[in-house]
């Protein structure tokens, strides 16, 4: 992999690491580029503990839905507010995903990343955190990450689990195509709440819709196109600010649009 880096990066050859894509919208018309996979590389997920402390490490292509099992299983708790969130533990680190019951960056402890010289292990004190957002002191990629957990009995956790999904089935729209939230919220504020005063709340643009249930959520029919989104979302962001004074940033990675 750091072989391949240093290849793609000598040549210019413009490349996007895939976690599971959950937070993605890929143009229709994407100029060729690599895309690198962590998918089939296998670290797999284990806990040591010490102390009291029990450390969890995968693998970055790990699912988070993998990760809970094992959770569930070790009787480990903490990294619960993971549940329900449909990607990968790199991709979640990348984006310090996270809800209102916890967030990557309170748990991380450190990163192995692959560079083009190389494997370089990162320790949190090193790494910065923002809203969705990791900031790595070095460009490559996540190799695997240990986040920290601590015992608990098992029946607690799985209940922490189950609230924390039941949750999740009331607040957002059924599974569908989409990439969840689409806009960032703003300080103080939701972006669901200010789209729908923008009277936004079940535009169509072809094949995607703002939806009913949450309007920080576009979804799609079958055969809508990326550039359907993404029209519904500039529309989104223009009439907000227009309406409302603010300009609403997107959380999902836009690729080949600007
Ligand atoms: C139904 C639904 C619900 C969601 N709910 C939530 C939620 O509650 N909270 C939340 O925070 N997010 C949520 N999301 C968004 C998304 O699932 C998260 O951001 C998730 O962490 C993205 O993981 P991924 O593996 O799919 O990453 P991808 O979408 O594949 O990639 C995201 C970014 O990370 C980079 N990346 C991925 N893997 C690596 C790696 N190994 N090394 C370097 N860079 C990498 C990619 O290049 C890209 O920039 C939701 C999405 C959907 C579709």
């Amino acid at each position: 992999l750091s072989k391949t880096i240093d290849v793609l990066k000598g040549a210019c050859v413009p490349y996007l690491v895939l976690g599971k894509g959950s937070n993605l919208l890929v143009a229709d018309d994407l100029p060729e580029m690599v895309a690198i996979s962590l998918k089939r590389a296998s670290v797999e997920a284990e806990s040591t503990e010490a102390g009291g402390r029990v450390q969890v490490r995968a693998g970055a292509g790990t699912a988070l839905s993998k990760l809970m099992r094992m959770c569930l299983n070790q009787g480990l708790t903490g990294l619960e507010f993971l549940v329900g969130i449909p990607g990968s533990l790199g991709g979640a680190v990348m984006m310090n995903a996270g809800t209102k019951h916890g967030k990557i960056s309170d748990v991380l402890e450190h990163v192995t990343m692959m560079t083009e010289k190389g494997e370089v292990r990162i320790t949190r004190m090193n790494i910065k955190f923002s809203y969705r957002k990791t900031h790595l002191p070095v460009e490559g990629v996540v190799w695997d990450a240990t986040l920290h957990a601590e015992k608990e009995e098992k029946k607690i956790v799985r209940k922490r689990m189950l609230d924390i999904l039941r949750e999740r089935k009331i607040r957002q729209p059924e599974p569908t195509r989409t990439a969840g939230s689409v806009f960032k919220n703003p300080p103080g504020d939701y972006a669901g709440r200010l789209i729908e005063q923008a009277g936004l709340k079940g535009k169509v643009l072809g094949g995607a819709k703002i939806s009913e249930k949450h309007a920080n959520w576009i979804v799609t029919t079958h055969g809508a196109k990326a550039s359907d989104v993404y029209g519904l979302l500039k529309l989104v962001q223009n009439t907000v600010e227009d309406k409302l004074g603010i300009k609403l940033e997107p959380e999902i990675k836009l690729i080949g649009f600007e």
